[in-house]
This record gives structure tokens, C-alpha cells and sequence, in this order.
């Protein structure tokens, strides 16, 4: 999916380079697109987000819960958009393991942005302008020091703010 005549030239701020192993993710902000580039595109981890968020709504909607019982206001924005969705109502229970939840994705990707953030992550605006005339789009492109360690710390933490494991 990332071809080179498409790459944004954003510079690592850690090591100056247009290219490098610094790179965390690269987000389609126009269009939520997740690039299939930097620590974040390997084996599409970026979907471990999506997962994390899904599974803790399908569980609490199985228990019947409507009232949103996180406090993050961009998670209880996301679980009143997967309850109008996906959720009719109480009187309507979800149904088998793969139940979609509907995450809205801009919600979502400004969400994972904040999280990266919040763990290290040194983030960069860019425009992906290589396209099609008529076609450029807002990238969000995030380095980190560690990109590991930072997806890792995101990844908890969204899970602490979903309250999967204790604070
Ligand atoms: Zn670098």
C-alpha cells in the first residue's frame, strides 16, 4: 500500500531522516486510513486498538450496559456512536462472538493520536499531495524514540481508561 512516490517527506525529529526506524505510525486523518508504514504497520498491529475498544464494548453491551460507564470524553463519544449503531436497544441483546461494533473512525484515530501522544510519541501534520489532482489528504505521521515501548504504553493505557486492568 505505501509506495514511494506517495511518502510524505516529514523528517524523523529524533534522527533527521526522511526514512527511518523511528517511524510509529502514519495516519490518514482525511480519510482514516491507517498507512501500512513504520513500528505501527508491521503485521497491522494499529488493529490491536480497534480490537481492545471492540471487545470491551461487545462485553458490556452483552451485560445489557447502555449508560457509558468510561469517562474518557472521546471513549464515551465512541461508545454512544457503537450504541446508536449496532445497538438498538436493550430489548435487542447482541448475538454471536463476531457481533460487529461500529467504531467511528475519525473518533478512533484522534483517540490513538492522543494515546501515542500521551506515551511519547512526537506527532507531525502533514499533506499527502502525490495523489490524483483533487485527492490530497492530511496526514498525521508519529515518531517516537521507542516505537515500541510507546505503542505498548498506548496500548495500556487505553485499556486502564477502559478499565480492563487496574490503574
Ligand atoms: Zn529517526
Amino acid at each position: 500500500m505505501l509506495e514511494e512516490n506517495t511518502i510524505v517527506e516529514i523528517q524523523c525529529p529524533y534522527c533527521g531522516l526522511a526514512d527511518c526506524s523511528h517511524l510509529l505510525a502514519m495516519i490518514d486523518v482525511s480519510f482514516n486510513d491507517w498507512w501500512e508504514a513504520g513500528y505501527a504497520g508491521e503485521d497491522e498491529r494499529y488493529y490491536e486498538f480497534h480490537r481492545v475498544i471492540e471487545d470491551a464494548f461487545r462485553q458490556l453491551l452483552r451485560k445489557g450496559v447502555r449508560e457509558c460507564p468510561m469517562t474518557h470524553p472521546k471513549l464515551a463519544e465512541l461508545w454512544k456512536y457503537a450504541l446508536l449503531d449496532y445497538s438498538p436497544g436493550p430489548k435487542v441483546p447482541l448475538k454471536g462472538e463476531d457481533e460487529e461494533i461500529s467504531l467511528y473512525p475519525s473518533l478512533l484515530n484522534t483517540l490513538i493520536i492522543e494515546l501515542f501522544e500521551n506515551a511519547g510519541a512526537a506527532a507531525q501534520d502533514g499533506i499527502d499531495d502525490h495523489g490524483a489532482p483533487g485527492f490530497s489528504s492530511a496526514m498525521t505521521i508519529l515518531h517516537a524514540e521507542n516505537p515500541q515501548a510507546v505503542f505498548d504504553a498506548a496500548l495500556l493505557q487505553l485499556r486502564q481508561l477502559l478499565t480492563l486492568v487496574p490503574t
